[in-house]
């Protein structure tokens, strides 16, 4: 049996969008997250502060949050990767979480964020302690969970001497991310179960990239673990400036085409995201890669 309900993080903004050369404009990605809002989405990862250098496409930070949508019922998450992150999106006034990121191997750590795995996770601890301390909440991503571009193959021990360092800090949540697309569902059904039984209590959260077109497979094998929120990007867009080959997020339309129909809620409405879709592909001047936008309605619409 499994859950028939998980929440949706939708993270086109930010994951969809960091790793494209094209400039999109700050009112378009605003536009993006008021689509992502009318589709049902009611967490949004909206930006990164990063330094601009290392990834142009979020420069804008300050401004795509002057832009978004005053919503009470929406949590906007800003990626940041240490405390002056953490302190510029808070200074904005408009960040309801602070997402931070530890990654699994030392040397992808080092590429990603200029720091050793133990360094991330410590890093990690303190943006969920100045999130708390503004009052806010945090939560905590584990990248290259499944696999490093650098080192290869990652323990699951790893991961959950990590997710038990990082709960130490009490995070809303823990991410497992497949950042470069290497998962298989057999290997994310063990390791979700070891996550959940090393904490106790805490939802984890997936995040997977469909490099080897294994995202959705990965996904409904998340759900049976007991995964309880899933990040998908609209249109499929996404990757990583630091990880080289790594290709789009799952999307979020063919990730609510699926659960839809396997009777599992999300709150999202699958006609708003193909329309959303076709919109960003506009705007990309390219056909994204998610699926359910380009095939016909199933079923057949009266
Ligand atoms: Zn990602």
């Amino acid at each position: 049996m499994y859950s028939n309900s998980i929440d949706i993080v939708e993270v086109s903004p930010r994951d969809g969008l960091q790793n494209e050369k094209t400039l999109v404009s700050t009112a378009d990605k605003v536009a993006l997250v008021e689509r992502a809002i009318a589709a049902g989405a009611r967490r949004i990862e909206v930006t990164s502060f990063v330094n601009p250098k290392a990834v142009p496409q979020m420069a804008d930070a300050e401004a795509v949050c002057t832009g978004l949508p005053v919503r009470d019922d929406v949590t906007y998450i800003g990626l940041v990767m240490n405390a002056r992150g953490a302190a510029r999106a808070l200074d904005t006034g408009r960040i309801d979480q602070l997402g931070a990121v530890a990654v699994a191997t030392d040397q992808f750590a080092m590429a990603n964020q200029g720091q050793t795995s133990d360094g991330s996770v410590e890093a990690a601890k303190d943006i969920i302690a100045m999130a708390q301390a503004a009052g806010k909440t945090g939560q905590v991503t584990i990248g290259a969970a499944f696999g490093c571009p650098f080192e290869g193959e990652v323990s699951e021990d790893r991961i959950v001497a990590m997710a038990q360092a990082i709960a130490e800090a009490g995070p809303i949540e823990i991410g497992l991310a497949d950042t470069i697309g290497v998962a298989n569902p057999a290997h994310v059904a063990s390791l979700i179960s070891k996550v959940r039984g090393a904490v106790p209590g805490l939802p984890v959260r997936v995040h997977f990239h469909n490099t080897r077109g294994t995202g959705l497979a990965n996904l409904w094998s998340a759900i049976l673990a007991g995964a309880s929120v899933a990040d998908c990007a609209i249109g499929g867009l996404g990757g990583c400036p630091f990880a080289p080959g790594a290709a789009g997020n799952i999307s979020t339309e063919d990730v609510i085409y699926m659960l839809d129909r396997a009777g599992v809620r999300t709150g999202m409405d699958l006609q708003h995201l193909i329309a959303a879709n076709h919109w960003l592909a506009d705007v990309m001047q390219r056909p994204l890669p998610g699926m359910v936008a380009k095939a016909p309605p199933f079923p057949k619409q009266a």
